[in-house]
């Protein structure tokens, strides 16, 4: 299956990039890994008149791990990430690359792409939110905002983002050394139908607070107080402060029922997820 058509545009920086979408208007698109727009596109789902590449602007493939901060640059493949030093501190974000598609896609996706997208189930969104990430953005006119991850998806393919902002760079502004992501797809590669990810904060083998994030139960990716509550009361870390956690979860969301998974299956899923999250988190 083919594009519709469009005109072609190849960006020689960040600013250019920013000025030309600003000026082309909302029939413009960015083009980075090409792995979720193309197949839109392809189904007629999306039908931009011009596409801007950015794939050629190295300076936004990097990856600065820290002691401290995690800056990944929002051209870099999910590949290169998950081939990368990031040090014990962000581990999680190494690790939950692995969830994303197949070899081919995550050696053309990017983590721009993902974060814009802003599927329900994007480990990248979910990774963001989880550890209160910095979404780095360029707009016209040399123009530079930072957004929240927690504030910056709005629901369904949706986010903060407005039409001619560029995302440069996403900054994890704290190592997050017990924190874990996992999921169920119905078979390897495929998206998530449901996952989880905490980030729990333990010492001498006990819980003293944490942070819960789910995908695939609602238009985007959410963090749920109810079960982090339970953690910040605190307690040993062991099944039974998990199974609560995940009790709190489970019944704090009302997932959507569709062709994957109806809404109690992915309940059942949360549950269990998040408690082999939690004790995925504590062995670290
Ligand atoms: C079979 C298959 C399975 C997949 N499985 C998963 C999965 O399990 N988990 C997962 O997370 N993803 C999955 N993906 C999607 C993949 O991760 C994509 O790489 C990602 O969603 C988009 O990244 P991209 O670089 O390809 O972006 P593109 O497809 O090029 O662009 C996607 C959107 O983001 C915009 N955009 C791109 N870069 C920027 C930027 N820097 N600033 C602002 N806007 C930008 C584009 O304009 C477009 O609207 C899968 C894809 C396929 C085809």
């Amino acid at each position: 299956m083919k594009p519709p058509p469009f005109t072609y545009h190849r960006a020689r920086d960040v600013a250019g990039a920013a000025d030309l979408v600003a000026e082309l208007g909302e029939d413009a698109k960015f083009l980075a890994g090409g792995q979720s727009l193309i197949p839109m596109m392809n189904f007629r789902l999306a039908r931009p008149e011009h596409l801007i590449d950015i794939g050629g602007l190295r300076e936004l493939s990097f990856v600065d791990a820290g002691p401290e901060a995690l800056r990944v640059g929002s051209l870099t493949t999910h590949r290169t990430v998950e081939t990368a030093d990031l040090g014990t501190g962000f581990d999680v974000v190494r690790e939950a690359m692995r969830w994303i598609g197949h070899l081919p896609i995550r050696t053309r996706g990017t983590v721009g792409g993902s974060l814009a997208h802003a599927d329900a189930t994007a480990e990248w969104c979910l990774l963001a939110v989880l550890l209160d990430a910095e979404i780095v953005v360029a707009g016209a006119g040399g123009r530079r905002r930072t957004i929240a991850a927690g504030d910056a998806f709005l629901g369904f393919y949706t986010t903060l983002l407005a039409d001619d902002e560029l995302i440069v760079e996403v900054v994890f502004g704290r190592p997050a050394p017990h924190a874990a992501v996992t999921e169920f797809a119905e078979r390897k590669g495929d998206f998530a139908v449901v996952s989880a990810a905490v980030d729990l904060d333990v010492g001498s083998g006990a819980v003293a607070g944490g942070r819960v994030a789910l995908g695939g139960v609602g238009p985007a990716v959410v963090r749920v107080p109810e079960a982090e509550r339970v953690l910040q009361a605190g307690g040993r870390a062991c099944r039974d402060l998990f199974e609560a956690c995940a009790d709190a979860a489970a019944q704090a969301v009302d997932p959507p029922a569709d062709g994957d998974a109806g809404t109690e299956y992915r309940r059942a899923l949360v549950r269990n997820l998040v408690i082999r999250a939690c004790e995925e988190a504590v062995a670290r």
